[in-house]
């Protein structure tokens, strides 16, 4: 029964494993066919503009966007003598050239080079003789080259400094290839001054790695590393995924050639993954030598054996003569190794056979050292001393180029130390500079920030001054406010009263209320309060708004009245009780029968008596009077 069950778990597991599996069989197919679809939808003019300055902005990569820079090119030929599709048309030539098309650009650059437009242009007309330049030089085509540098030179003088830059990135580019290594510096420096003052940071790329290469052909391997590094740091601040690989490579060849392999591995394999990702057979045949070479120093001659072999067909192919001979040599310093003599024998015979196919005067003449020593050790004496013939004189030649003892040399080397300073000087006032700009914006913050919070600091200090203005208001009504009764307590009416009879006549009254012992006794304190509250409520409700009354004592109150009228006074009181009388009657707890009445007191005060004091005691002592003759009435006097 389980065993069943189990049978059947897994044969639904299998089926629906099959299942997905078809499911993303079927959603790849869509997919592909729906890009196959969508790489034609048409750019706009405004997109083709775009792309194109972002390449040569160094924002995008070439290889990595070939389908949308060949798309451009040939959209933008349906306008073929538009200065965008000139443009595009330079951009393009570049990108053949970094796919290794070079048939299909020595055509492209045949029929553009003849536009007439191009004079317009004077910027892309100059990359395009680049284009040309880096052509004719990998081809070997000296004397056409010549022409287009002497074209280039003409040129120079009435150039902007972008155009410059253009023009000293083909002469690097062709001295480089020309094995003229201080011509290679001199003008890369030049190059690198004028990217610097530009801030083209490729282009300050470019020149560092020129350099670097020139340096380290000159055996001055410190200062090629230095180059080398500069390279890659700018570089890796552009999108420009081939140079950045390049920059890695040359950083990892030096490194490897002073013996640092390791080190050089981490760069090296950077290299190789781009030239991997674009499929780029150049650069994979240098980064697969140099890896190769490092297994060798490894002494893992198998692996070092087999990539070596690999790597001699992938520069064959890719037309590489250096890179197929350096592979050769090394398989054969690896059969030496192995103690296989005859086999590294045959494979230095082959190479020798093909020694023209060496780019620099220094590959033959190392080479040359080799094979001297190997044929030495196989006592073929002939041919050991005429390897080491020929390599004399690649050897002299290399050093005519080269040597420090040769005037013109030390003359060319003067000039690069001086540009060299001027360069280091450019570096140092631009740190300068940054770091000015930097102090300036930081201060910049603290001004700023100080305004703010002096500004949030006064606010805040004005609310709290508010605030306590206003608790201090509320203080000062509660110290002169009755709890009980909500009406002026002595102290607030005694004020009031003052300030009244500072300014004018007004009668002065004290009112106690008649037998209030009696209501506490009868019906509680509780109830004797309400009644406090009443008067207040009554008073409150009857006086005009230019009397005022509170509270003197327990059930005694002092009124001030805006009048000197006898009449006037007596009516206000009548008033008084009877309103009393109404707001009594609704107090719960006191009977209905009960009616509450007060005595009253008042001094009218006149010119010669203004006396609060006084007025006071006069009053009281009317009131006095009116609890003698029976409560429940007022006694009003003038003076
Ligand atoms: P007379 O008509 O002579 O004024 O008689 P009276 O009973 O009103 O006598 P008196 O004015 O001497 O009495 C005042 C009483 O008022 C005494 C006290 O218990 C009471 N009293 C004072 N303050 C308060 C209060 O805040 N609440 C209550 N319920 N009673 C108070
Ligand atoms: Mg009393
Ligand atoms: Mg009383």
């Amino acid at each position: 029964m389980t065993n069943n069950m189990q049978f059947k778990a897994s044969y639904l597991s299998v089926l629906v494993k099959q299942l997905v599996v078809v499911f993303f069989l079927l959603a790849a197919f869509q997919s592909i066919a729906y890009s196959n679809n969508s790489t034609t939808p048409e750019l706009s003019q405004q997109d083709v503009r775009a792309l194109i300055k972002s390449v040569r902005t160094d924002r995008l990569d070439y290889l990595q966007n070939k389908k949308q820079i060949t798309q451009a090119y040939e959209q933008s030929k349906l306008k073929q003598n538009d200065a965008l599709h000139l443009e595009a048309a330079a951009v393009y030539a570049e990108l053949l050239f970094r796919e290794e098309k070079y048939e299909k650009l020595d055509k492209h650059l045949t029929v553009y080079l003849s536009n007439q437009q191009l004079s317009k242009q004077p910027d892309v007309l100059l990359l395009f003789l680049e284009s040309q330049l880096k052509l004719l030089s990998l081809q070997k085509e000296l004397q056409k080259a010549n022409d287009v540098v002497n074209q280039l030179k003409t040129r120079f003088s009435q150039s902007t400094p972008a155009e410059k830059i253009i023009i000293l990135k083909a002469f690097a580019y062709f001295y480089t290839e020309t094995d003229e290594l201080k011509k290679t510096l001199s003008v890369a420096l030049d190059g690198l001054e004028l990217a610097m003052q530009n801030n083209d940071i490729a282009s300050q790329g470019y020149f560092y790695r020129k350099i670097a290469d020139a340096y380290n052909y000159l055996e001055n391997k410190e200062k090629a590393i230095t180059y080398a590094k500069k390279a890659l740091i700018a570089y890796q601040q552009t999108q420009d995924g081939l140079y950045t690989a390049k920059a890695y490579w040359s950083l990892g060849n030096v490194l490897l050639e002073i013996n640092k392999p390791n080190e050089s591995l981490i760069y090296l394999d950077k290299a190789l993954s781009y030239f991997e990702s674009v499929n780029m057979q150049k650069g994979l045949s240098f980064a697969q030598y140099s890896i190769a070479n490092i297994l060798y120093k490894q002494e893992n001659y198998e692996d070092a054996l087999a990539l070596a072999t690999k790597n001699i067909e992938v520069a064959h192919l890719a037309g590489i003569g250096d890179m197929k001979l350096a592979s050769m040599i090394l398989m054969l310093d690896i059969y030496k190794k192995q103690g296989l003599l005859e086999k590294a024998d045959k494979m230095n015979d082959e190479v020798f056979s093909m020694i023209d196919d060496f780019s620099r005067s220094i590959y033959k003449a190392d080479y040359l050292q080799k094979r001297y020593q190997l044929k030495r050790s196989l006592n073929k004496t002939d041919d050991a001393f005429d390897a080491m013939e020929q390599m004399l004189t690649f050897m002299k030649k290399h050093y005519e180029a080269t040597s420090e003892t040769n005037i013109k040399t030390l003359q060319i080397k003067f000039e690069v130390k001086e540009k060299e300073e001027k360069i280091l000087q450019l570096e140092y006032d631009k740190n300068i500079n940054e770091l000015l700009a930097k102090e300036e914006y930081q201060q910049k913050i603290i001004w700023r920030l100080s305004a703010t919070i002096a500004f949030i600091l006064v606010i805040v200090s004005l609310l709290l001054i508010y605030k306590q203005v206003l608790q201090r208001k509320k203080y000062y009504n509660i110290a002169l406010t009755d709890y009980l009764t909500s009406s002026l307590n002595r102290r607030g009416i005694m004020q009031k009263a003052a300030q009244k009879l500072k300014q004018s006549n007004a009668t002065i009254a004290i009112v106690d209320l008649d037998l209030f012992k009696h209501i506490n006794d009868t019906y509680g304190h509780d109830v004797g309060d309400s009644v406090l509250k009443a008067f207040a409520r009554a008073a409150q409700n009857t006086l005009a708004c230019d009397d005022q009354f509170g509270r003197y004592g327990g059930e005694e109150w002092l009124f001030i009245l805006n009048t000197v009228d006898k009449q006037s006074v007596k009516t206000t009181f009548d008033s008084i009780a009877n309103t009393l009388i109404d707001i009594c009657s609704e107090i719960e707890g006191l009977n209905n029968t009960e009616t509450i009445t007060f005595s009253a007191g008042a001094a009218i005060s006149s010119s010669s008596n203004r006396s609060l004091e006084k007025l006071i005691i006069h009053a009281d002592e009317l009131l006095y009077k009116a609890k003698q003759s029976g409560r429940n009435q007022v006694n009003v006097e003038q003076p």
